[in-house]
């Protein structure tokens, strides 16, 4: 069968997958409703624009979440407030007693893999930046999803390009991949996500894979935009095989 996914918005994602859909880092705040992220360049509030579609649309028919982990541009306060609070919600172990405080009653933390109606959810690493940044933003997960007869997807989360992802590619063998780009970056130190170089690299350690670019043009220290990231890939020649989609709009492989 196929995959479809949808980006919403940033790093929101609907994803029917095994004749299921749920929704990974669910955040729905209006425009322009929280500061701009402390000791960043192009310092506006964010979310920069605006949701693509009401969010209570956005939710209607979702069955599960998946949360990468809980910075607030991966989930927000309206999310919590509009997902029921019998959802089931796959996170990482660090972030169950916020969930639980906030009320969800289903909470799954991943530390390995999970099942979850015909579908293996196993948590993959990843390092959200380099050196001193990378431990303050820790911890972050990706997750990667298998069922019988539907291609493999790998969802990276706020990741570089690391031995993390890498092994996670050797191990799973994805034929999807899902990177979070657009370079975000502080005042000092360098991306704390997908730079152009980074999702080249990805793609060049996953040959057979498709990848779906997002993570762009929404909170302000993304520096990358989409048309960057065109241009960049389309010189090193992987274009053909990463999907750069914009908001509201689906990718189905
Ligand atoms: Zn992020």
């Amino acid at each position: 069968m196929n995959v479809r996914i949808r980006l919403i918005r940033h790093a929101t994602l609907i994803v029917e997958y095994n004749g299921h859909k749920l929704i990974v880092d669910p955040m729905f705040d209006g425009p322009s409703v929280r500061p701009p992220i402390q000791n960043s360049p192009n310092p506006r509030n964010n979310p920069l624009v605006p949701l693509p579609m009401p969010a209570e649309e956005v939710v209607q028919g979702v069955e599960a979440a998946l949360v990468t982990h809980t910075h607030s541009d991966h989930w927000d306060g309206t999310a919590a407030r509009l997902l029921s609070k019998t959802t089931p919600l796959f996170g990482q172990i660090e972030d169950e007693s916020k969930f639980r405080g906030q009320g969800f009653t289903q909470v799954q933390p991943v530390t390995s893999s999970v099942e979850w109606n015909g579908i293996t959810i196993s948590r993959t690493g990843g390092q959200h930046g380099c050196g001193e940044i990378g431990k303050a933003m820790a911890p972050v997960s990706g997750f990667v999803l298998r069922a019988k007869g539907e291609p493999t997807l790998y969802i990276a989360g706020d990741t570089i390009w690391c031995d993390e992802v890498q092994s996670a590619i050797r191990e799973h063998n994805p034929a999807i991949i899902v990177v979070n780009a657009g370079a975000a970056q502080f005042l000092e130190g360098g991306p704390i996500t997908m730079s152009a170089d980074d999702v080249i690299a990805t793609a060049q350690a996953s040959s057979r894979a498709r990848l779906i670019a997002v993570h762009m043009e929404s909170i302000n220290h993304c520096l990358l935009t989409r048309d960057d990231l065109t241009f960049q890939l389309d010189a090193a020649r992987v274009i053909d095989r990463v999907a750069i989609p914009q908001d509201g709009e689906g990718v189905e492989i």
